[in-house]
């Protein structure tokens, strides 16, 4: 390889000019101020902000990612953009759509000022994007590169509510979060808030079509992502599979109504649109919020809680799943559109994480069994999966006394989950082996409905 020799180098004119001018940061930078950070931040678009130095302990399940994509982050920037609140709110998706989509463009836009002020200061700094597009190329492990909910509490922006959301003490719900990564340390950290703007009022539970937000505080990831998600990545991917076993448009029609083709069209060219996210549109929660609901809570429910439940409206739900019962329990005149399960897994590993994502309380209901899996081949691992009453335990290794031992050629397991190998030949050909009782493996489907 050929290097430029460092006298022609020196006397090369971008270099001639920055030598002849002051640096625009000292070598051995001293902490930088937070208040005039929080000024930068403002006056590039943001509502609030606050600091997370990268050793704090609530970075720690993440501190590896964030160094891996951006090795020189010292401190985490966490700032929020408000969103209007009668959009979200709105039982049409376009007018709640165009607001998501718009406070999101005004996070990215935000983050890119506040870097580029930075920049000119001397600061080196990265935004990252608000939610999507993100790492796709990780599906269906985790995407992102930073979560922005756990950095916004530790910045002292909010906490997150029963709908799993980061409420702001006084912006509510109805806020979008932001990370700019810094290579600076800053002179006051921010610090979580001490108390939980959540008002626990379950309003949230009782909106979601799909049931996902369980009074009890479990969360249906699934429910949610099959409905609320399904313009995004995984109902594409269903979508599009659809497509490739049709084998005539009107075969096509007769599984796709003409309406979710064409929503689908309409994501595909302004942006992937949320089916619901009503959580957030009913929650009351945050002190600009909560008045109406405080003087005369029957007619805030009345008036914004009644119109997302009464409307008439497809819910999308994987057959046999707990999501399926809710619409046809809680809301008859919605109807249950089922769909495939796309949070296929690719590899053991991202199959024994995503039990808990998937998994389905109501399926588990006087289910008490201990599974014992051994995968062989590829990904040698072991695994003790513990369902008791309604309750899920996942750990590495095999624990006490099982019910159910499965042993299975890794590939094959994977192979049978996404529905392209049989089971019955696979255990045929002993590429997957089982002892106990054949009802508990059916029971166990059940748990994980696909
Ligand atoms: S709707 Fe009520 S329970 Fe749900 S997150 Fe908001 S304040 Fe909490």
């Amino acid at each position: 390889m050929n290097h430029t020799p460092a006298k022609a180098l020196r006397n090369h004119p971008t270099v001639r000019r920055l030598l002849d001018k002051p640096p625009a940061q000292a070598k051995d930078t001293p902490a930088l101020e937070a208040a005039w950070l929080g000024k930068i931040a403002l006056e590039a678009g943001a509502e609030d902000v606050g600091f997370v130095g990268m050793e704090r302990a609530e970075l720690a399940p993440q501190r590896e990612d964030i160094l891996r994509a951006f090795p020189f982050a010292k401190t985490l920037l966490s700032f929020v953009c408000r969103m209007n609140r009668e959009n979200i709110r709105a039982p049409s998706r376009s007018v709640a759509n165009l607001e998501f989509h718009q406070s999101a463009d005004a996070v990215n836009e935000t983050g890119r000022r506040i870097v580029r002020t930075l920049e000119r200061h001397g600061v080196r700094a990265a935004n990252t994007a608000v939610g999507f597009p993100m790492e796709a190329d990780r599906w269906p492990a985790k995407m992102w590169v930073i979560s922005h909910k756990p950095v916004a509490e530790a910045a002292g922006l909010g906490r997150m509510g029963l709908h799993r959301n980061v409420i702001h003490p006084v912006f509510g719900s109805f806020i979008l979060l932001g990370t700019v990564v810094l290579d600076a340390t800053v002179d006051h950290e921010s610090r979580p808030i001490d108390y939980n703007p959540c008002l626990e009022c379950k309003l949230c539970v009782g909106a979601c079509p799909t049931g996902a937000i369980g009074a009890d505080g479990h969360f249906d990831f699934s429910a949610c992502y099959t409905h609320n998600y399904r313009e995004f990545m995984g109902g594409f991917a269903d979508w599009a599979e659809t497509v490739a076993a049709s084998t005539s448009a009107s075969g096509y029609r007769k599984k796709v109504a003409d309406a979710e083709s064409v929503s689908l069209w309409q994501s595909l060219s302004f942006g992937a649109n949320y089916k619901a996210a009503y959580c957030l549109s009913v929650c009351p929660a945050g002190e600009d919020v909560i008045r109406p609901f405080l003087e005369d809570r029957k007619r805030f429910i009345a008036d914004v809680m009644r119109p997302l439940q009464d409307k008439s409206e497809t819910v999308y739900v994987i057959a046999g799943s707990d999501a399926e019962d809710h619409v046809r329990r809680r809301f008859p005149h919605k109807s249950a559109r089922r769909v495939r399960n796309t949070l296929r897994p690719t590899s053991i590993r991202t199959f024994l994480s995503g039990l808990p994502l998937v998994f389905q309380p109501g399926r588990a209901k006087g289910l008490r069994a201990t599974y014992h899996f051994r995968f062989t081949g590829e990904e040698t691992l072991n695994a003790t999966v513990v369902i008791h009453d309604r309750t899920l335990e996942v750990r590495e290794g095999l624990h006490g006394q099982p019910d159910f031992r499965l042993t299975a050629d890794g590939k094959t397991w994977l192979g049978f989950l996404a529905g392209e190998i049989n089971l019955v030949g696979a255990l045929l050909r002993r590429k997957i082996r089982f002892r106990g009782a054949p009802k508990l493996l059916q029971a166990f489907g059940r748990c994980f409905p696909t």
